[in-house]
């Protein structure tokens, strides 16, 4: 049997995945599952995969939660907080690792599974934004293995030459293209995105997903998020990386080699696809997502995107150019400016603006450490905040 931690179970990744896992209770066993804020969820799934670990990450009272866990006579131990998210992220008894919690948050219990040398399914993509360099040295020198769950990467590591090793550059590669719907704006008359909801923002065309990533794909930073994803997976640098406008997300990324072949993955839009893959790489299982009708689907479209409509593109590229600390600045600018239009503190061009002026305010050097990216993310938090305090009185 194979033993999995869920990292982020009750979110949208981490339902995916038990929906898959569901599936196969014979090849596949829940040792550990966490959640944040979704109590009744997290609870709702310990009945019925019954995990050794459950972890409790937000601030609550527990009293009510662990009455319930006794009273359904679950044998799981509940731990709190980010040291519960690292313990049950290197369980011995654990060897594959979904880590699906989203934002910096995910970052030290990914890197945990990492230095444990597990497989490690990778859906937080802010980790190896924050700390790419030291992430992927950590993954090669304890032998952990990283499949991509992220639908563009995953789909590229699947048109690539099949020993599984991210990291290094694959040969015979001339470009990558990742392809992006281009969300709920793309053909928005460009004078109404400054006044558009956080619910309109978060109605995705083709995807559902959490609220964090939603509008992350309305700004397009999600592909500037991605372009960084891309160059630490597959060793590549950003020059070498296209973005591609694809408004039917049935393409989910393309390889184009030095002879001119362009090999693509394509699918219908559902991350079951991704996470079945890499649950079971090599091998393939069914994941309950429906059959790709191409007819029904008619034509596929593509088109270079539009920097004037996407700024977050532009600044998103910038940081993956400078590297260094540039990426961990963009990532918390980010969290930041999101999280203040969901509250509808800020506009939603304003995410793009708070991004652009906290990038200017860094300053260029290289963290080595995990504490050094973490003291550039609280710096940048900080600046994010008082930039978008000041467009808030605007
Ligand atoms: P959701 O918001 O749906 O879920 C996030 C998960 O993280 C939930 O389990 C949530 O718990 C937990 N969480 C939230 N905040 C914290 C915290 N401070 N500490 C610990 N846990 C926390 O996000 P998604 O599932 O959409 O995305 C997860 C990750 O996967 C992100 O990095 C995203 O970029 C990436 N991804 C997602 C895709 C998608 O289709 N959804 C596609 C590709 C990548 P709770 O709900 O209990 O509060
Ligand atoms: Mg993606």
């Amino acid at each position: 049997m194979r033993q999995i931690a869920i990292l982020g179970a009750t979110g949208s990744i981490g339902c995916s995945t038990l929906d898959v896992l569901a599936r196969y209770p014979d090849v596949y066993r829940v040792a550990a599952l966490t959640g944040h804020s979704n109590l009744e969820r997290l609870l709702e799934q310990c009945r019925k995969f019954r995990p050794d670990y459950v972890v409790v990450t937000g601030d609550h009272n527990l009293q009510n939660f662990t009455d319930q866990l006794r009273k359904c006579r679950l044998p799981c131990e509940l731990l709190h907080g980010a040291e519960g998210l690292d313990y049950v992220a290197a369980l011995p008894q654990v060897d594959t690792v979904v880590a699906a919690i989203v934002g910096a948050a995910g970052l030290s219990s990914s890197l945990e599974a990492v230095r444990a040398g597990k497989r490690v399914l990778l859906a937080n993509k802010e980790s190896l934004v924050m700390s790419g360099e030291l992430f992927m040295a950590e993954a090669r020198e304890n032998g952990a293995l990283l499949l991509p769950v992220d639908s563009e990467h995953n789909a590229i590591f699947q048109c690539l030459p099949g020993d599984g090793k991210c990291g290094v550059r694959p040969e015979g590669v001339r470009r990558l293209l990742l392809t992006a719907s281009g969300g709920p704006f793309l053909n928005t008359p460009l004078d109404q995105l400054e006044s558009v909801t956080p619910d309109q923002a978060c109605a995705h065309p083709n995807w559902s997903m959490g609220r964090k990533i939603s509008v992350d794909s309305a700004t397009m930073m999600n592909k500037g998020l991605e372009l960084i994803e891309a160059c630490h997976l597959f060793s590549m640098p950003p020059q070498e990386i296209d973005i591609v406008i694809h408004p039917q997300s049935v393409i989910h990324s393309m390889v184009e080699y030095f002879d001119g072949s362009v090999l693509s993955q394509m699918g219908n839009p559902d991350m079951r696809t991704p996470i079945a893959h890499a649950l079971s790489w090599p091998n393939r299982v069914e994941s309950g997502v429906d059959w790709l009708d191409l007819v029904k689907t008619g034509s596929l479209e593509f088109h270079a995107p539009d920097l004037d409509r996407f700024p977050a593109l532009r600044i998103a590229a910038d940081a993956a150019a400078a590297g260094g600390a540039m990426p961990v600045a963009l990532n918390a600018a980010n969290e930041i400016a999101v999280e203040a239009f969901l509250q509808q503190k800020i506009g939603f061009l304003d995410i793009a603006r708070v991004a652009d002026k906290v990038l200017a305010k860094t300053e260029q050097w290289t963290p080595s450490s995990l504490d050094q990216v973490l003291s550039v993310d609280q710096q940048s938090r900080i600046y994010a905040n008082e930039i978008a305090e000041q467009l808030c009185k605007h």
